[in-house]
């Protein structure tokens, strides 16, 4: 079963085709990052917009690609949420014409429920029960992944996400968009107890996460080394900084996997290919004889073929969409 899957939430247009949900014919992604980082983020009338002017030719590369063509597909599966809407719109559009031209299953899918299926492209022995951390641009999810479809979510963040503190701690110390992984480089020349960073933890709320008082105490260093005229290594700031992220990130989650008595562990999302972030959870999921899975970086930030994957497992599961789709800026994990 061939699906052609579409992705637009963000800044990156893209399309893939999929073989029964693991096996990547072919995945075509044309990231916007160079225009929006003139303005030091993602300006949604500028996605919006280039979406439109790229959709129809991502999609004929990726069938190029594939080396079908659309009487080969069996399928239509499309980011419907959440993300920027007019973004989504193009992405949701498409797909219903194409579906409805050929007389195809519509299965729409959601974005954080994709970034979940792209461990399952590369780990054929991956199924649920799983734990898996979504770290992404707009999300932090700790999710117990019970079926294929059904998800449970055990935590998230209070405030920013992780990926958005990266992004803004990158700004700060001027390494510029996106910023996870220029700090991802710039750490590995820096001392991660150079400067000691606050690491939030929610009372009564283990799996909560909070970034926003870690982003503040960067700044207000910086803002300080700055007042008193002193100078400071981006590096040593860099890699404290990560570390404060990566350690809460791994404590939550190992304390979910015990608590869950889960022996499959995942993570996913833009963030889910930093290195600091992979080494460590890789130690700590071998410390306790968990398996566990990561995504090739390409499959972390977005893509089409991890929504492939998602539609795959949803179609199966018996859901379709009518001619109605309509973007859901804000959908929640596990609605329908
Ligand atoms: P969401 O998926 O929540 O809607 P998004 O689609 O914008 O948000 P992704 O594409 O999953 O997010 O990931 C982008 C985020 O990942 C950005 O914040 C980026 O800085 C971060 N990121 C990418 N690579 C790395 C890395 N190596 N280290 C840390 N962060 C990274
Ligand atoms: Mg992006
Ligand atoms: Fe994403």
């Amino acid at each position: 079963l061939n699906i052609l899957a579409i992705e637009s939430s963000c800044d990156e247009t893209a399309a893939a085709v999929v073989h029964n949900g693991r096996e990547v014919l072919s995945n075509i992604i044309s990231s916007q990052i160079d225009l929006h980082k003139l303005y030091g983020g993602v300006v949604p009338e500028i996605a919006s917009r280039k979406h439109i002017e790229k959709i129809n030719q991502v999609i004929e590369e990726a069938l190029k690609e594939a080396d079908v063509t659309l009487d080969d597909i069996d399928v239509v599966g499309v980011t419907y949420g959440p993300g920027l809407v007019g973004a989504l719109l193009v992405g949701v559009a498409e797909a219903k014409a194409i579906a409805f031209a050929r007389n195809l299953p519509l299965v729409g899918v959601h974005h954080i429920e994709g970034h979940i299926s792209a461990n399952y492209i590369e780990h054929p022995d991956l199924e649920p029960p799983f734990l898996c951390l979504v770290a992404s641009g707009g999300h932090t999810h700790l999710v117990c992944v019970r079926e294929y479809g059904k998800y449970e979510i055990l935590g998230r963040t209070r405030d920013d996400a992780a990926g958005e503190a990266y992004d803004k701690v990158a700004r700060a110390i001027g390494l510029g968009y996106p910023g996870g992984p220029k700090i991802d480089r710039i750490s590995k020349e820096g001392n991660p107890d150079a400067v000691k960073f606050p690491k939030a933890h929610i009372e009564g709320a283990e799996y909560d996460f909070s970034f926003s008082g870690l982003k503040s105490a960067v700044l207000n260093y910086i803002n300080g080394c700055k007042m008193k005229g002193e100078s400071f290594d981006p590096a040593d700031i860099a890699a404290s900084f990560q570390k404060a992220v990566v350690e809460v990130l791994v404590e939550n989650s190992m304390k979910a996997v015990e608590d869950y008595g889960m022996y499959k562990f995942a993570i996913a999302g833009g963030v889910a290919s930093n290195t600091a972030l992979r080494a460590a959870m890789k130690q700590a999921c071998e410390e306790k004889g968990v398996k566990f899975y990561h995504p090739s970086p390409v499959y972390c930030t977005d893509n089409a073929a991890m929504i492939g994957a998602a539609a795959f497992y949803e179609y199966l599961s018996g859901t379709r969409h009518g001619w109605d789709l309509n973007a859901v800026p804000n959908l929640k994990l596990g609605e329908r």
